[in-house]
């Protein structure tokens, strides 16, 4: 079994709850909000105005420089607004408010790429770009940028990360195991587009079902099916590139200083959407589960759908929710309102009751060790915790603080209950300030 070089955790999953229900439709919203910035890099210029009629599938928001991705229709209808929104990092963010009409129109000449195995890798990666699609695992970076890396980086294998090791989230699993063929072959775009003929799925060992039905779609081709041990953070890209292949990615480095590019199963399925069928990005498998929802399920959510309507989806709040989480309990974004939109990256939304918010002052660091022999990265959480709190963020550079993932697993771990990953933050915005970038 492969797996993770650090320790990491094992926190209790609660999978259970979502991990056997299949992946079903909910009404679609009478408007949707959809967000210029959905992915890292430049914000989208938008291509509409106030009181414009547009359908679904339309390009509504243009990519503006290279790292930058377009943000498409997932409605037909008319635009009603263009501002500043509530969005889900936390920020207002500038979005195109879209009224439904409930035609669902399409846009005309609707083309799909059937021979993809026999193009060239140039215009299928424009295929890619123009349909707006980023990482679908949280991380969000445009994905025809990670496949334009510079000549001087040689790619030899492609890695699907099908690992989803976040507690409660169930997406990936759902859409392995009944959208397998969809997965393997955006797979192949991937690694024919690459030009590579090494390929490996990385899947825990809790997705049997998931793991079956990969691996039959993918019989008789060169991509291998790795089962991963479970343990968090096995899914963070650099740690799924060591527990499958063995190889480092140096400090500060990326996946393509070791000749590899890591996308996420339900990226490769939107590629496969993209070039098979001529579908830009407008929809995804979002996880809705927790006790403070009434119901729980794997749903197929239009992107700019709010919060609100999602959740009045699935019976509403179960007496009073504590914590409503974009994504999952480890890495996930606590929301602050219920009118923030599903972007290309919300894997889940999380309902955690008043009951189970534990809110409970942190005490100083006893110098346990247990933050150091969790982190996956063999860093020394413990130190820059301190560091933060002592007012000395700088020094934490010397110790490599920017390899850190934010993967929570020394928060997790801590007795004392230090915010540890709040405190990482604060030094990387420190940082980022002391270099003249905006924190
Ligand atoms: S959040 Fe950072 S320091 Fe903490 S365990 Fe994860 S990688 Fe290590
Ligand atoms: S786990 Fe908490 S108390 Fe223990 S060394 Fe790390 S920061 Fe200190």
């Amino acid at each position: 079994m492969w797996t993770i070089a650090g320790e990491g955790i094992h926190p209790s999953d609660e999978k259970g709850i979502t991990s056997s229900l299949p992946i079903e439709g909910i009404r679609p919203p009478g408007k949707v909000v959809i967000p210029l910035s959905q992915h890292i890099g430049a914000p989208c210029e938008p291509l509409v105005k106030i009181g414009d009629m547009v359908k679904k599938y339309q390009k509504v928001g243009e990519a503006k420089g290279f790292v930058s991705a377009p943000v498409h229709s997932s409605v037909s209808g008319k635009v009603i607004a263009i501002g500043r929104f509530p969005h889900p990092s936390g920020n207002q963010s500038n979005s195109v408010v879209i009224e439904s009409d409930g035609k669902d129109e399409t846009i005309d000449n609707i083309k799909g790429r059937r021979d993809y195995l026999n193009s060239d890798p140039k215009e299928l990666k424009n295929i890619i770009l123009n349909a707006g699609i980023v990482g679908m695992g949280g991380a969000t970076f445009p994905t025809h940028v990670k496949l334009s890396p510079p000549k001087e980086k040689k790619i030899d294998t492609v890695i699907l990360n099908g690992a989803e090791c976040e507690p409660y989230l169930t997406a990936d699993d759902r859409l392995m195991a009944e959208m397998s063929r969809e997965v393997v072959e955006g797979m192949k775009i991937l690694m024919h587009v690459m030009g590579v003929r090494e390929g490996h799925i990385g899947i825990e060992d809790d997705k049997p079902v998931a793991t079956e039905a990969i691996r039959k779609a993918a019989s008789g081709t060169n991509i291998r099916v790795v089962a991963l041990q479970k343990k968090y953070p096995q899914g963070a890209e650099k740690q799924l590139i060591k527990s499958i292949t063995g190889k480092e990615v140096p400090s500060g480095g990326l996946p393509m200083d070791v000749g590899i590019i890591v996308q996420n199963v339900g990226t490769a399925a939107a590629v496969y959407n993209a070039v098979h069928n001529g579908i830009p990005l407008v929809e995804r498998i979002v996880t809705v589960t927790g006790k403070g929802v009434n119901r729980h399920g794997n749903f197929r959510v239009l992107i700019g759908t709010l919060l609100e309507h999602v959740l009045s989806e699935c019976g509403g709040l179960a007496g009073g929710a504590g914590k409503i989480i974009f994504g999952g309990p480890m890495m996930g974004i606590a929301q602050y309102s219920l009118h923030v939109p599903v972007l290309k990256g919300t894997s889940g939304i999380l309902v955690i009751p008043k009951g189970d918010v534990l809110l409970e002052d942190f005490r100083a660091c006893i110098r346990c060790g247990r933050c150091v022999q969790a982190c996956p990265i063999r860093l020394l959480p413990n130190m820059y915790s301190i560091l933060a709190e002592v007012g000395q963020p700088k020094e934490a550079e010397k110790y490599y603080v920017l390899d850190c993932i934010e993967c929570g697993c020394c928060t997790y771990v801590c007795p004392s209950r230090r915010p540890i990953v709040h405190h990482i933050r604060y030094i990387k915005a420190e940082m980022r300030k002391a270099k003249g970038k905006v924190a």
